[in-house]
């Protein structure tokens, strides 16, 4: 058996501590040797507070995850693969296209992998929906991606901020999944971006799109939802409707269930990063990206009440 990979991770926050942090565990291929942040560590791991001291003291590092938001992400990155180091983003994979497409042709130039990850089509329904999908016509897809962002992102500023992409954060992942299994490329035709009166990115989005065959599909992507939280994509094509639901972790055809199985994106993630690694390959899709810039390019933006993380704060 081949050597572990030394593994360091920068920003211990939410998905590096409910995601990162066990699936790296439970992967041979992988082991954490150290972390940087500013406020949090992993017992019996060396922890520093920047990624730049993390990969001065310890120069036996050989890849670099980083799980912090992604405004900060690009010099950090850059730095890492200018270091040789292979490099996992989170998504999204930067605040913008071109330092993405930077980081991409710095990892071609050093000769080291780029991982731009996108955990939701590591879920169980993706691949099978997209084989399916290869051999029909698709008719119009219904994108459906709504939930309550004070329980899966209480007091995240950075998510409010330019380049936290709002809503999109998590629209970005329905865009993934779209943008893996359709047998065909999809373009904005239009759209609406409601951003909160207190906030520089939206809450909600309501977005147009057409296939090159004339395919419709429009996405609805809305941070407000409360009670039971909804995940779904709806393709109809001309065998049959297909339904990915609960992220893609359910899929249905024609109505019968055809995939309903536990939930394990991140141990996808890091068994692919581990396989590029080995083949000295990259993997950089920026199409889920480019459908959030084109919104906001192309999309009507909207003003809507306020937002505070405190909700009798809304109503007093
Ligand atoms: P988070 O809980 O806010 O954690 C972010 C981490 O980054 C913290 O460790 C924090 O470090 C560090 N950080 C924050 N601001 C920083 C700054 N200005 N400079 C340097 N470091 C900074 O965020 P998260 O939910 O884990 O999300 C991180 C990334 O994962 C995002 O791109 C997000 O889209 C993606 N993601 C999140 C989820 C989820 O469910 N939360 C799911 C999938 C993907 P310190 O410890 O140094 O303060």
């Amino acid at each position: 058996m081949t050597a572990p990979i030394r593994l360091g991770l920068v920003g211990v926050g939410k998905i590096a501590r409910d995601q990162h942090i066990p699936a790296i565990s439970r992967n041979p291929a992988f082991e954490l040797v150290a972390t940087a942040s500013r406020s949090a560590g992993v017992d019996g791991v060396a922890s520093f507070a920047t990624p730049g001291e993390m990969l001065d003291a310890m120069p036996q590092i050989e890849a670099v995850a980083f799980c912090v938001p992604p405004q900060v992400r690009h010099g950090m990155a850059a730095d890492a693969l200018r270091r040789g180091k292979h490099v996992l983003l989170e998504k999204p994979p930067g605040a913008t296209l071109s330092e993405v497409a930077h980081l991409a042709d710095l990892a071609k130039a050093q000769g080291v992998t780029l991982f731009a990850t996108w955990h939701s089509r590591f879920a169980p329904g993706v691949e099978p929906a997209r084989q399916w999908l290869a051999e029909r016509q698709v008719m119009s897809v219904q994108v459906e991606w709504k939930e309550d962002v004070r329980h899966w992102h209480p007091g995240q500023d950075w998510i409010w901020e330019p380049g936290g992409l709002g809503v999109f954060d998590p629209g970005i992942n329905a865009l993934s999944i779209v943008t893996a299994i359709l047998p065909e490329p999809v373009f904005l035709t239009g759209g609406e971006l409601a951003f909160p009166d207190n906030r520089a990115a939206p809450i909600a989005a309501s977005l147009q799109f057409s296939g090159a065959s004339g395919a419709a599909m429009t996405a609805e992507f809305d941070w407000r939802q409360t009670g039971p939280q909804t995940w779904d994509i709806h393709v109809a094509t001309d065998a049959g409707d297909l339904v990915l639901s609960s992220g893609g972790a359910r899929l249905s055809i024609g109505g019968e269930q055809v995939v309903d199985a536990p939930e394990a994106e991140y141990a996808g993630i890091y068994a692919r990063f581990a396989d590029l690694v080995a083949s000295g390959g990259s993997d950089v899709d920026l199409a889920p990206l480019r459908h959030v810039a084109d919104a906001f390019m192309l999309g009507r933006h909207r003003t809507v009440a306020p937002f505070y993380d405190d909700p009798n704060r809304e109503t007093s």
